[in-house]
């Protein structure tokens, strides 16, 4: 039984039955039709395996980058097994500006606009105009526009109604020459003549400060969504807690920051055998070493508990738990 222990950033000691890279639709489709139960990956950032799975692991080798040059912009038709911070930095390096401020997320490219990656004020969507892919039941080829993919906060429609359905092939990125540097988030707002390679350079710098390096401390990056409540559930907060903050999400709702929440019930450092929330960042679960699936669901669950005793707030993973079949929920 090959080991996926390499294949996940969580790093849980699990193995699969087969795990086969493909490049090209069709060495997809023939691999996937010789097991009943297949999981598609990309990077495994976003994906823990809890346990044995019990079918075949297809990791997404789709490569190639294809620019085209207008007058006012630079269009990308990119392959979706290319690495995600790979793409950013070479368009950082060829002058193309804008997703420097999602430089660093590891993953696939295939995997952006599943649950639209976003970092220090910036969202991949706005640079995303259309997916391609492939239904898995029939085999027929879609492009979806950016209406189409539905895009939220962390989410898309490949979380929802395509969910486990097709198989991202391509995205398609406009980036406009004319483009806003965004650097009101945070420590960029510090940065004195911002440019996108200065952007580049201090968000490696902060990342690499502030989040576990996955090489070095097993991590799926952040384990939870930043829970949106309404207006009304967070000014009863606001009553007994002065000091959580909130970031309005159109009139009627607040987000909330989920590393507050669990930092308040103390759980920053706390730890399950190897299970670890992480002692500088409360939203991140690592792996500290000899770690199983049920630490993590242990651990996960006791925060998910408290939180919604405490605040009345239903914590959601960010993150896809897969078990012996297929995913499952906390
Ligand atoms: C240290 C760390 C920091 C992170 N920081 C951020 C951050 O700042 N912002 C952010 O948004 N995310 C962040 N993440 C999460 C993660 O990087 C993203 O979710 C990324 O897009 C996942 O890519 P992946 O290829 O590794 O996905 P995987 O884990 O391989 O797959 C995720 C899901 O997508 C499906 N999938 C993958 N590829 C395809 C495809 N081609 N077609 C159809 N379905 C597919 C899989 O089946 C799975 O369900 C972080 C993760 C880590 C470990």
């Amino acid at each position: 039984m090959p080991s996926l222990q390499s294949y996940h950033t969580f790093g849980l000691d699990a193995s699969s039955q087969q795990i086969t890279p493909f490049s090209d639709i069709e060495s997809f489709f023939d691999a996937r039709s010789r097991y009943p139960h297949n999981y598609l990956l990309g990077g495994g950032s976003n994906t823990i395996f809890l346990e044995d799975f019990e079918g075949q692991i297809l990791v997404n080798e789709i490569t190639g980058i294809e620019h085209n040059e207008t007058e006012s912009t630079h269009e990308l038709r990119v392959g979706a097994g290319e690495n995600w911070h790979q793409l950013v930095a070479s368009c950082v390096d060829n002058g193309w500006h804008g997703m420097e401020n999602l430089a660093l997320i590891p993953g696939s490219v295939g995997a952006c606009p599943i649950q639209n990656i976003g970092a220090y004020g910036v969202e991949v969507e706005t640079f995303i105009t259309s997916v391609e892919g492939v239904y898995l039941d029939s085999n027929t080829r879609f492009t979806l526009s950016h209406a189409e993919c539905l895009f939220g906060y962390r989410d898309s429609i490949f979380k929802h109604e395509l969910a486990g359905k097709v198989l991202i092939t391509h995205v398609n990125f406009v980036l406009p020459k004319q483009n806003q540097l965004i650097t009101t988030y945070g420590e960029l707002a510090a940065l004195s003549d911002p440019t996108p390679l200065s952007i580049f350079n201090e968000v490696i710098r902060i990342r690499r400060a502030k989040l576990p390096d996955p090489a070095e401390l097993g991590n799926a990056g952040s384990f939870f969504k930043n829970p949106v409540i309404d207006n009304a559930h967070y000014s009863r907060l606001t009553d007994e807690f002065d000091d959580v903050p909130g970031y309005a999400v159109g009139s009627e709702h607040t987000k909330v920051p989920a590393a507050w929440l669990i930092d308040r019930l103390g759980f920053k450092g706390r730890a399950i055998n190897g299970v670890r929330c992480h002692p500088t960042q409360p939203l991140v679960l690592t792996n500290t070493g000899g770690a199983t699936g049920k630490d993590l669901v242990t651990l996960a669950r006791e925060i998910m508990s408290s939180v919604k005793a405490r605040f009345t707030i239903m914590l959601e993973p960010e993150v896809r738990l897969v078990g012996r079949k297929g995913l499952i929920e906390l």
